[in-house]
């Protein structure tokens, strides 16, 4: 049988995500922004929880461990790196472990630079990836405690992924990640595509996850940086992959 991934709001803009075995009854919650509208999940479901997948220390992704922790003994996955605080860890990951949700399997990818500890969940069986913030739809993460060789190397390790299997990132920015990234690659025709299918989609109150991250690939400019074409938008021919993403990331910070 098939997992089950369901997508729903926490917070302002920030995906929750379950991840579902029917056939263990394992439920897996990618990270914990807040804990009522993931247990409204699991309940309008009838699943329990069973594991929680942290991706990374910022508060709006651990802030609702605590209160899923105690309702559901749950256990909880952290990234490997300890030097950031992360309360109720029961199981730390570090990259190519592979985490059991009932009988699916995550392996996990170290993906820092939006913070040091930053992991991603691959479910290669389900083509599903959960980037949190490190990659989002026509964006990627603000660039917060790495630096820009470190996250384009976490970017690179996402890229690598298969083209049909499907990105769930961290939050809903992909309008003004759409707004910002016309600005410097609006000739694109993979993103122009894109912009008015998150047109439509905002317009339904619909998310504009999951995404193929073939199509990501194509009509992503971070994803690109090392096409010359993009260092061509950006008067940098010649510059490495490295410098033309940190141009980007930096406009985009003042965008
Ligand atoms: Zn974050």
């Amino acid at each position: 049988m098939a997992a089950e991934i369901r997508t729903f709001t926490c917070l302002n803009d920030n995906f929750g995500y379950l991840i579902h075995d029917p056939a263990t009854k394992a439920t897996a919650s990618i990270d914990a922004p807040e804990a009522a509208p993931i247990i409204k999940a699991l309940e309008r479901e009838g699943w329990t929880l069973t594991d929680i997948l942290v991706t990374h220390h910022h508060h709006d992704h651990v802030g609702g461990i605590a209160e899923l922790k105690q309702k559901y003994h749950c256990r909880v996955v952290a990234p490997h790196d300890k030097s950031t605080k992360i309360a109720n860890v029961d199981l730390r990951a570090a990259h190519g472990d592979v985490i059991k949700v009932g009988s699916l399997l995550a392996r996990v990818l170290e993906t820092p630079g939006h913070t040091l500890d930053h992991i991603s969940y691959v479910f290669d069986t389900e083509k599903a990836v959960f980037a949190a913030d490190t990659l989002f739809s026509i964006g990627c993460g603000r660039v917060f405690e790495g630096n820009y060789p470190m996250m384009w190397d976490s970017l690179l390790k996402l890229r690598a992924l298969p083209d049909d299997f499907k990105l769930y990132c961290g939050h809903e920015y992909t309008a003004s990640n759409v707004k910002f990234a016309l600005t410097v690659d609006g000739d694109n025709p993979a993103l122009k595509a894109r912009a008015e299918e998150v047109t439509r989609l905002r317009a339904e109150n619909k998310p504009t996850i999951p995404v193929l991250l073939g199509e990501e690939k194509k009509a992503n400019v971070f994803l690109r940086a090392d096409e010359p074409s993009v260092a061509a938008k950006l008067h940098m021919k010649g510059a490495s992959a490295v410098e033309v993403f940190g141009e980007l990331r930096e406009r985009k910070n003042k965008s």
